[in-house]
């Protein structure tokens, strides 16, 4: 169970956390010279970041043109001041600026002096980019040592450790915390709460296992189990799905191994039966084949026959024709013999 603290304990460890407050040097210095000079001091200490914020001032027409000016300007004018630390001091310069500016339409924190406590947030209820300490810092010094500044960041933290009063307005539980509060104590309170704010207890999704209250702060505490359970919890889910997931795998690659196998089967019978089938187309065609040579071997052989007895024929009418034209020669040399001899002889 978290051990909780007092108020003041937990100031004190917000301090060695996130510092002192650092501020302009005068406290009637304009609130937005408090603020940026805050907002330099994460990277420098005070004395050079004040002579770095005066750089500004003299090297921009005036806060506006530095706000909507080229990043490289700014980390230019911040260079001989910050050193590697310039470019990113300058959007945090620039953050800051552009916070104020939406807050306000300007960049004027001046109408913040002089108001009641409760009605600061009528003119501007936060910086919410802005770095904590100093964006909580310049409500407080608007307020000066009179009254204690309670904005919504800081409340949500001491509520979170338990530390802020239970009572019925909201008034009434900054009125209770400026008791307890002592006027030098304010500054340090709000620079702490709101940087702690900023850096960790944020409204949403706070970061308390990297908090160094948490083993102070009972939301905290709770927080964290709920969030072990929430992951063991998912964990398990995840396990179930994963289980899941591989059932339905070898699930699906049985069925997929099943189904190829069909697919082989039916395959192979088809393959089978094609093969069947253009064996009996092949031997059909071979028959074919086989009988057309056999006949066109048949009518050739019937056509050499043919000619064989047709050439026959003709030799041998040929030689018949030849014997007759022979007789015939002979017949008529028997003849002509014939008549020569029954001629007288003219002796
Ligand atoms: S433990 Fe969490 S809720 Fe508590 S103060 Fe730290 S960040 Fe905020």
């Amino acid at each position: 169970m978290a051990k909780r603290l007092k108020l003041a304990e937990a100031l004190d460890a917000l301090e060695k956390a996130y510092g002192r407050p650092r501020t302009a040097e005068h406290p009637e210095a304009p609130l937005l010279d408090h603020l940026l000079v805050g907002v330099l001091t994460a990277w420098v200490d005070r004395e050079r970041a004040v002579r770095a914020l005066r750089a500004v001032s003299e090297s921009f027409l005036d806060l506006n043109e530095a706000r909507v000016s080229p990043i490289a300007e700014l980390d230019g004018v911040l260079r001989p001041f910050l050193g590697t630390k310039s470019e990113e001091a300058a959007h945090a310069v620039r953050i800051a600026l552009q916070d104020v500016y939406d807050g306000t339409h300007g960049l004027d924190l001046e109408p913040l002096r002089g108001r009641e406590p409760d009605d600061l947030k009528k003119f501007l209820k936060e910086l919410p980019h802005t770095m904590g300490g100093p964006a909580g810092a310049i409500f407080q010094l608007a307020l000066g040592d009179t009254h204690l500044g309670l904005m919504a960041a800081e409340a949500r933290v001491l509520e979170r450790l338990k530390l802020l009063p239970q009572s019925a307005t909201p008034q009434k539980v900054r009125q209770a915390l400026e008791k307890q509060v002592r006027p030098a104590d304010r500054l340090k309170f709000a620079w702490g709460l709101v940087a702690h704010a900023h850096a960790v207890c944020a409204a949403k999704d706070p970061r308390c296992e990297a908090c160094p209250l948490l083993a102070n702060c009972p939301f905290g505490e709770a927080e964290v189990k709920r969030r072990e359970v929430e992951r063991k919890k998912e964990e398990a889910r995840l396990a179930v799905e994963e289980k899941k997931r591989k059932l339905a795998e070898e699930k699906a690659a049985k069925e997929a191994a099943k189904k190829a196998a069909v697919e082989a089967k039916k395959k192979a019978v088809a393959d089978a039966k094609l093969a069947k089938v253009a064996a009996a187309k092949a031997a059909a065609e071979k028959a074919v084949a086989e009988r057309k040579a056999k006949a066109e071997a048949e009518r050739l052989a019937k056509k050499a026959k043919a000619e064989a007895e047709r050439a026959e024929k003709a030799a041998k009418a040929e030689a018949e024709r030849k014997a007759k034209a022979d007789a015939a020669r002979k017949a008529e040399a028997a003849k002509k013999a014939a008549a020569k001899a029954k001629k007288p002889s003219k002796k």
